[in-house]
């Protein structure tokens, strides 16, 4: 029997629409990117993609299956799964902004707070960072420590939050590195309200413009770049009107971007580029026809393909507004130990062809194995780690000691 999905002749079409647009809008020859090595970004490239992510933004491919009215593509599933395929093959610089604050203002924010933050998000005239962790807050978040506190219609912040989202190029040299408010123009926290009330019931989610006075940082060297920042809240100003939900009600605003955060909307194409480059290389230095290498590469490929199927059956689940409960947390505890096994497994067969970096003239593939090396340690951590994930699938399938159920998202407000 043939499983292979076949496109429709109209399908077919828009993705060659989505291609002549590509090859008329994205550079011949650029480099390829790496998914998450931001900080090699350097300027030129970065102010390339901020640009590119606005005539992306104005086709209503940036978000193709979120409402017309807010910005979005109005467009099938179908539509975005062709989108992104195409995008993907092309390896572009990073140029998509989170959605995980629209999400949590779909739900939680008012009308008006809609079409301030997340049409613009979705138009693609906005890039955001969450400011969730702190140096002494990152698994149990609920422990943060930054405070809000009222002044007449405003709200005045102070704290310290750490591991930032950021396409800094600030690994090419400090000319390269773009300002924070060229790269950010929103920024969405959580803090503390009011200390004397119970946990989960003592914070908000405040929306922090970009350029705010008070908002300073400093650049955090990781294992794997990701070009990560620590920025600190210092008397930063914003009106009540940047309160997403209730004063009290962050944590549960927050779920909702953990949710998503966490996998629950589910990922199309998980183009696997390490695990892919390793399969080359072992077949290029002949390691690929021992018998021992050949078991160690396929059991990398069925890691790769599973976590490819979980995120697609996520994103079906989630484009169909079925009620999800422990599969984001599922596909994502799968994706973090998985890298670590293929990491391994790219050791054992490369040898010391893995670990040969960009400074080496034999370098292959621009560094990525290398690169992937690191970036398989580091992936243990961004949002929220191996434990916490097994945790959250736990509390789901009722075997904790709680049973708790999925945070609403866009795609099951009101129904729950
Ligand atoms: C590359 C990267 C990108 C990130 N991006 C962002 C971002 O954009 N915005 C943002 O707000 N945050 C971001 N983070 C922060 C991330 O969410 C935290 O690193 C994560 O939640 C873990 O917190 P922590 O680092 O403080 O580790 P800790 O919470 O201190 O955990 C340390 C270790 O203890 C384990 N542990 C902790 N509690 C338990 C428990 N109860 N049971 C069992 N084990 C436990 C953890 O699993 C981990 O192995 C990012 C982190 C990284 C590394």
């Amino acid at each position: 029997m043939d499983f292979e999905y076949r496109y429709t002749s109209d399908q077919e079409l828009f993705r060659k629409e989505v291609n002549d647009w590509l090859d008329a809008n994205v550079p011949e020859g650029m480099k390829p990117h790496f998914a998450s090595d931001a900080a090699h970004m350097d300027k030129e490239t970065f102010r390339w993609a901020k640009e590119f992510r606005q005539k992306f933004g104005e086709k209503g491919w940036l978000f193709p299956t979120w409402p017309k009215e807010y910005g979005g593509g109005g467009l099938t599933a179908e539509h975005d799964v062709i989108i992104q395929e195409e995008v993907s093959k092309r390896r572009l610089p990073g140029f998509r902004p989170s959605e995980l604050m629209p999400a949590a203002v779909m739900v939680w924010g008012d009308e008006d707070q809609k079409q301030r933050f997340v049409t613009p998000t979705l138009e693609g005239k906005r890039d955001l960072y969450q400011l969730f962790t702190e140096p002494g807050a990152g698994s149990d978040l609920a422990s943060l420590k930054t405070r809000a506190v009222k002044d007449g219609d405003d709200w005045v912040i102070n704290g310290e939050k750490v591991f930032v989202g950021t396409h800094h190029g600030y690994k090419n040299g400090p000319d390269s590195e773009p300002e924070i408010d060229e790269e950010v123009d929103e920024m969405f926290t959580l803090a503390i309200t009011d200390p004397d009330a119970p946990r989960h019931r003592n914070m908000g989610y405040f929306m922090i413009p970009g350029d705010a006075p008070g908002v300073t940082y400093q650049t955090l060297d990781l294992l794997a770049d990701w070009g990560k920042l620590q920025i600190y809240l210092d008397n930063v100003r914003v009106p009540n009107d940047r309160l997403i939900g209730g004063e009290g009600q962050g944590w549960q605003v927050a779920q909702t971007s953990l949710e998503l955060e966490h996998g629950g909307g589910g990922q199309i194409v998980q183009r696997d580029h390490p695990t892919l480059r390793f399969l080359e290389l072992a077949s290029e230095t002949g390691r690929a026809k021992d018998p021992h290498y050949q078991q160690t590469m396929m059991d990398a490929y069925i890691d790769s393909e599973i976590g490819r199927l979980f995120g697609l059956r996520n994103y079906w689940m989630y484009e169909s507004k079925q009620e999800m409960s422990y599969h984001g947390s599922q596909a994502m505890l799968w994706r973090k130990e998985s890298v670590l096994r293929i990491a391994d497994a790219t050791r054992d067969v490369l040898g010391l062809e893995a670990l040969v970096d960009l400074d080496d003239p034999k370098v292959k593939f621009d560094g990525e194995l290398e690169h992937f090396q690191r970036d398989s340690l580091v992936w243990a951590h961004p949002g929220g780690t191996i434990e916490v994930q097994k945790v959250i699938v736990a509390r789901r399938l009722g075997v904790s000691r709680t049973k708790e159920r999925a945070a609403t998202t866009p795609s099951t407000a009101g129904k729950q």
